[in-house]
């Protein structure tokens, strides 16, 4: 891509992450279909070779943006629920779900289209491509992740009597819950650990009343970490992760179009940091609860991605494909209609597997470094930054996969 086009587009690209955190953060209305058709016009007529552009591209081509805007806002479903309809409740994401499925099923449709479009056999084959993946060697991955897991997890969940219908709130409750910590005082601890001089450049907003915690760069040397505090263990899981990403962010080396990264190499290296973090600065009970819920819910997210790959093969047959796969967990399985209120299934498609491989390389690449260095953490971090970090986006999954071995 010529250099005009190359710095319109950065502008672009951090122009919208801005709107999104206003939306996200302060309730802001910015019109993204906007930008998208900006961003599309100019990708029509450039060059789409790096990773992250690609995706970037369906999702900016005009049926495919109009459709995940609307998706975006639950209000745009919300006309016929009464008020009595707790929220978050299964009740009301089933209604959620049936008013929104018809839209999630176009945008599925409309992303394959551009993807066959542009001589891909589907939307996951042009994801997974740009990673250097084929979806048969996914299937392989996820596949072993659940032969070699899935009875230590069906006892887990049993163990804890965990439910599908309440999930997250189930899963949250494996751990005790932890009166008076700091996230603060939790990221200074990572930094220090991996020995990374990067308070300064990590912007950070701690606060109970987020929705969740998450991190935005809205330029090369301006990134938002935002962490949703609260009093239990698992917000710390959410806390290390998110240091994962921002530490990610500030540390590549370089500028332009071919440092973004793309979401793939950063789920997985967020993910790493989640694992490897959790192993060093916890113990004991503390340790092995987060080790657990890790555990468990990378495993759904495996059965989740494969649902979703059988789904673009049979999208009409969702409800039975919902209850084929998530009953491997052990679980009596209801309402498979709520299915299209997954926001992996419209808002971040073919996307979720990137926690499986995160978890994956997180254990080897844990294994390998405590085998070199041993508890010289500092050198950990170093290995890090040289190895992985500061060439950003020049890494593809398979090369952080040779590298954890
Ligand atoms: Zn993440």
């Amino acid at each position: 891509m010529d250099v005009k086009l190359e710095s319109l587009m950065m502008d672009l690209y951090y122009q919208k992450n801005r709107m999104q955190m206003q939306n996200y953060i302060f309730d802001s209305c910015y019109d993204i279909t906007a930008i998208d058709e900006r961003i599309y016009e100019l990708l029509s007529n450039g060059d789409i070779s790096y990773p992250f552009l690609l995706r970037t591209f369906v999702d900016s081509s005009p049926d495919c943006s109009c459709l995940l805007n609307r998706i975006d806002n639950y209000e745009n479903y919300k006309k016929n629920i009464s008020d009595e309809v707790e929220k978050g409740s299964i009740k009301y994401k089933v209604k959620i779900a049936r008013a929104m499925k018809e839209d999630v099923i176009a945008l599925m449709k409309a992303r394959d289209m551009v993807a066959k479009a542009l001589d891909y056999k589907s939307y996951p084959d042009l994801i997974l491509s740009s990673d250097g993946l084929t979806i048969d060697e996914l299937k392989k991955v996820l596949n072993k992740h659940l032969d070699k897991h899935l009875v230590d997890v069906k006892r887990l969940i049993k163990q804890h009597q965990l439910e599908w219908s309440t999930w997250f709130r189930d899963l949250d409750n494996i751990c005790d819950k932890k009166e008076n910590y700091s996230s603060n005082e939790y990221v200074q601890k990572v930094l220090t650990k991996f020995d990374l001089n990067l308070r300064s450049k990590i912007k950070l907003e701690i606060s109970s009343e987020l929705f969740a915690s998450f991190v935005i760069a809205t330029s090369k040397n301006d990134i938002n970490v935002f962490i949703r505090e609260s009093s239990t263990l698992g917000e710390v899981l959410a806390l290390f992760h998110e240091l994962g990403h921002a530490i990610h962010y500030s540390m590549i080396e370089g500028d332009g179009l071919k440092n973004i990264l793309p979401s793939s190499l950063s789920e997985i290296m967020a993910v790493v940091i989640e694992y490897i973090a959790t192993q060093i600065l916890l113990e004991g009970d503390e340790r092995r609860q987060l080790n657990e819920i890790m555990l468990i819910d990378y495993t759904r997210c495996a059965i989740s991605s494969l649902f979703e790959l059988d789904l673009y093969e049979k999208i009409g047959d969702a409800e039975n494909l919902y209850v084929k796969h998530y009953t491997k967990l052990g679980l009596e399985v209801n309402n498979p209609s709520v299915w299209s209120y997954d926001s992996f299934r419209s808002i971040d498609p073919v996307y979720i597997h990137n926690y499986v491989l995160g978890y994956t390389i997180a254990k080897n690449m844990y294994e390998k470094l405590k085998d070199t260095y041993g508890d010289d953490y500092g050198k950990w971090g170093a290995w890090l930054v040289e190895n992985i970090y500061k060439h950003g986006s020049n890494l593809h999954v398979q090369d952080i996969m040779n590298l954890s071995l």
